[in-house]
């Protein structure tokens, strides 16, 4: 169940209480956004007679590691956690990866609810059910299939994020309308930024954006074949990060994935270039574009997941045949990816 309104925060209790969640609970959050929140939405869950204890992790992608899920775990042993015992992951995706994990897996299980804190999870982390940690191989390596009983979104947790995590959550709203709701796109278009100062169309915008992703991924959870097209503009995007050694922000390398993923549409799947050209000035004008770092095409190239079964060098990508219509592509070149980072990203040949 996902509720999204201005203000549920403070209803958290009584939302809790409504599905006659135990009384034993911890809140997990990282020391960021304790500090903002945590007070206030302990007291929330007072209110619904609850008496929550709060764990923390260090804010940021590195505290999602095999090390804090078993100092948590002890933790909440150390605390008295049972099988009753129920754990609110109050954070971004990085919190609610982490403690969606831990969920899944102390004592076989325990109820889980997420408390979405940036744009990024409230569209998109939060929602589906996938939990994971990194390994120093890679990331989301170690993880699971487990669903909340509750995301409760908030988007007054809004106000605080920096705009650059707003971008990042941005980037999946506009993925999220080229491959299903081509109104949510053009109702971004007429936003624009704006959209960040005016409350309830930035919560209507939320809504609609998880809903997409919410129906995605309830037709295939799974994910076997429906739940991939959420991969559009990622499979650029992933490499991209990669060859940044992660240091270009997800929003951004997705961005740059869209809008070659555009141009590889008009020339494989016949998407009309004025589609495409609408959506590639949607994504620069909203911002998502930033230049990009120095980077070299050939650890781009290098990153991409090549398909070496295959005669010559081609790629799996999600392409569109119009706005709301992706499909699975299985067949494209190398040569017009390379072609891409040239002309479309900008980078040296
Ligand atoms: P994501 O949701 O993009 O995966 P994280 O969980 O790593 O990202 O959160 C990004 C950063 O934003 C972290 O440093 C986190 O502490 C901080 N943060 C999360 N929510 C808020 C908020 N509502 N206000 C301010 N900072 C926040
Ligand atoms: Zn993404």
């Amino acid at each position: 169940m996902v509720l999204i309104a201005s203000g549920l925060r403070l209803e958290l209790g009584e939302k809790l209480r409504a599905l006659r969640l135990p009384e034993r609970l911890f809140l997990i959050s990282d020391q960021k956004v304790a500090r903002l929140y945590g007070s206030q939405v302990k007291q929330a869950l007072q209110q619904g007679g609850y008496r929550p204890a709060l764990l923390t992790v260090p804010p940021g992608e590195r505290a999602k590691t095999w090390p804090v899920i078993q100092r948590l775990a002890r933790e909440l042993l150390a605390q008295g956690a049972d099988r009753q015992t129920s754990l609110v992951a109050l954070g971004g995706g990085v919190v609610g990866d982490l403690t969606g994990f831990l969920a899944s897996i102390f004592l076989r299980g325990v109820p889980f609810i997420q408390v979405p804190t940036t744009l990024l999870a409230m569209v998109d982390a939060a929602i589906g059910g996938k939990t994971a940690i990194n390994l120093p191989e890679g990331k989301n390596l170690l993880g699971t299939f487990y669903q909340p009983l509750l995301v409760l979104t908030d988007p007054d947790f809004l106000v605080t994020l920096p705009h650059k995590e707003c971008l990042n959550g941005l980037a999946e709203i506009v993925k999220h309308g080229f491959i299903r709701d081509p109104e949510l796109l053009a109702d971004l278009d007429s936003a624009g930024l704006r959209l960040f100062r005016d409350q309830e169309r930035l919560t209507d915008i939320i809504h609609r954006a998880a809903a997409v992703k919410a129906r995605v991924v309830a037709a295939d959870e799974r994910e076997a074949d429906l739940r991939r097209i959420l991969n559009f503009g990622h499979t650029l995007g992933h490499a991209l990060e990669a060859a940044s050694r992660f240091r270009l922000p997800h929003g951004q390398a997705v961005a740059w994935g869209m809008l070659a993923a555009l141009e590889l549409s008009r020339r494989l799947t016949g998407l009309p270039a004025a589609v495409a050209a609408y959506g590639g000035r949607l994504i620069r004008n909203l911002g998502l574009a930033r230049r990009l770092p120095a980077l070299n095409p050939e650890a781009v190239l290098a990153a991409l997941p090549l398909d070496k079964k295959r005669r010559g060098e081609r790629l799996v990508f999600i392409l569109l045949e119009d706005l709301g219509k992706p499909v699975i592509y299985p067949d494209v070149p190398l040569p017009l990816v390379a072609d891409c980072l040239q002309n479309v990203l900008g980078l040296p040949t």
